[in-house]
């Protein structure tokens, strides 16, 4: 197992030679240790990544050698499918099946940003006579990355790859929680090629080694995932170095469910948009809006659906995992907690299936309905298996409760009517809308994030490309 901080294309001991136990969500079991790196492997990382950049073979490869760089890890991502596959169920407890998927998604980062290197154009400028005005984009310098633990492998090449493409140097600390795929990941950067300097990963707590990062004054931009606390500290440290940053922090995101839906099309996806990864997904669709004139209807069939859901370990390969945490599993009771205390209806729950060991992160996906537009379940982002139903009686009614949370990252419309599809996806507040379909996680190609709570700045796509790099501005006089 890698181990140590990754610096130079090599594994170093942090100074201080602390470490940070590895826990399978599955059973609750140690099996290894981190490194806890602190802010002065945070502050060597930086100038390695500062060398590379201003002096080192990295900073002068020409756009298309680097985005070869990136095809080759991507290649090499798939050759090692099935060990990373292994390695990330392990880690985070995801069954077989979603861990296999999202190395798939990895690998597709860096092929669709290895294909984009060399293609990102800028523009001439039509001005005054007797001058050329044209811009160019190019790398901020060195890029700080801090990444969660709920998809390890898809995030780091989410936030790595497009970083890469655009030639800069980066610094990545990753989730104490759920990092032994973006320790892999950073060795096969070093074999596929990337320089020294390139890449560089330093292990640790967030409140050490993320916080060390964040207020370096050696990075020139900050890509952050995690939640909405410490996505705010990431942006006052940005701001005291001056210096910009994207914010993905998650949402409370709105699947709106007319009375014309057509229900058997939509069942498999309205289930799976808030079970997918055990909900501890960003873009989990995490409140069903439903319309009266059909409400008995449709959350008869969802609480069927849910009824029938079991989780179970990686190997059993059932609808879903553990909790990633201890710490999170008594999270999301708490609001279960609170919910019962409260007589929020709940509907239907699944099961934890049998055989499962008891020391693991299990929780039983739960159906919540009617919960107040009010109530924590409807507002705040649980980070798990649960669902809170909302009925409303018309569009302005739908679009009221949509977007009457703070967030506003994703959003999905059922309906069979085309032009109210149009209207309602126009009209919600959120960065990515999907009509009779829901993409949690995936869509590489599709520009993804926020706005107010839920973070803001686009990554995915060829959006990405655009906050990983700075646009100059070239003017020559000629006559
Ligand atoms: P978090 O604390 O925001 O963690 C995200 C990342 O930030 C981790 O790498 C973490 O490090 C690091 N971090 C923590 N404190 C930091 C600091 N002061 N400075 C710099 N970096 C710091 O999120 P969490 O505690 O793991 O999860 C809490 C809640 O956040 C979840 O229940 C969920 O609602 C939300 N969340 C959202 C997403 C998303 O994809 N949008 C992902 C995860 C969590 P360590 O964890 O290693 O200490
Ligand atoms: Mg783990």
């Amino acid at each position: 197992m890698a181990n140590g901080i990754f610096i130079n294309n090599n594994w170093e001991q942090p100074h201080a030679g602390g470490v940070l136990d590895v826990v399978a969500p599955s059973d609750g079991s140690s099996f290894g240790t981190i490194a806890a790196g602190d802010a002065i492997d945070v502050d060597k990382a930086v100038r390695a990544a500062r060398a590379a950049y201003e002096t080192g073979s990295w900073g002068r490869m020409p756009a298309y050698e680097r985005g070869r760089l990136l095809l080759r890890l991507s290649q090499s991502i798939l050759d090692n499918l099935e060990d990373l596959t292994a390695l990330e169920a392990r880690d985070t407890g995801k069954p077989l099946r979603q861990a296999r998927a999202d190395i798939e998604v990895c690998a597709r980062y860096f092929e669709f940003y290895g294909g984009a290197a060399d293609k990102f154009n800028g523009d001439t400028i039509p001005f005054l006579k007797g001058f050329f005005a044209a811009t160019e984009r190019g790398p901020h310098g060195v890029t700080g990355h801090i990444i969660p633990w709920n998809y390890p492998a898809q995030m780091f090449a989410r936030t790595m790859a497009p970083s890469l493409a655009m030639g800069n140097a980066t610094v990545i600390k990753p989730a104490e929680d759920a990092c032994q795929t973006p320790l892999a990941l950073v060795e096969l950067a070093a074999a596929a090629g990337f320089p020294a300097g390139a890449v560089n990963l330093v292990s640790g707590l967030g409140t050490t080694a993320g916080a060390a990062l964040v207020s370096h004054p050696g990075i020139d931009f900050l890509s952050f995932t995690g939640s909405p606390q410490v996505g705010q500290l990431v942006q006052i440290e940005a701001a005291k170095n001056h210096i910009t940053c994207t914010l993905e922090l998650g949402g409370k995101s709105p699947q709106i469910v007319f009375a014309d839906v057509d229900l058997d099309a939509a069942l498999p996806t309205l289930v799976a948009a808030i079970v997918q990864n055990a909900g501890q997904t960003c873009s989990a669709g995490s409140r069903l809006l439903v319309q009266r004139a059909a409400y008995d209807k449709i959350v008869c069939a969802v609480a069927d659906r849910f009824s029938a859901l079991r989780a179970g370990t990686p190997e059993m390969n059932l609808d879903l995992g553990p909790l990633i945490s201890a710490k999170q599993l008594a999270r999301v009771r708490d609001f279960c907690d609170a919910a019962a205390a409260q007589s929020v209806p709940l509907i239907a729950s699944g099961e934890i299936a049998e055989g499962v060991p008891a020391d693991g992160f299990f929780f039983t996906p739960k159906l919540y309905g009617p919960v107040p537009h009010a109530n924590r379940l409807a507002q705040d982002e649980i980070f798990g298996p649960v669902l809170s139903v909302l009925p409303f009686e018309d569009e302005a009614e739908a679009l009221a409760l949509a977007n009457g949370t703070d967030f506003g990252l994703v959003a999905g419309v059922w309906t069979s009517d085309a032009k109210r599809s149009m209207r309602v996806a126009r009209a919600v507040r959120a960065g990515q809308v999907f009509v009779n379909a829901y993409g949690a996680g995936g869509g590489v190609e599709l520009p993804f994030g926020g706005r107010r709570k839920s973070g803001h700045g686009r990554e995915k796509g060829f959006a990405a490309l655009y906050d990983f790099s700075v646009e100059k501005t070239i003017v020559v006089k000629h006559d």
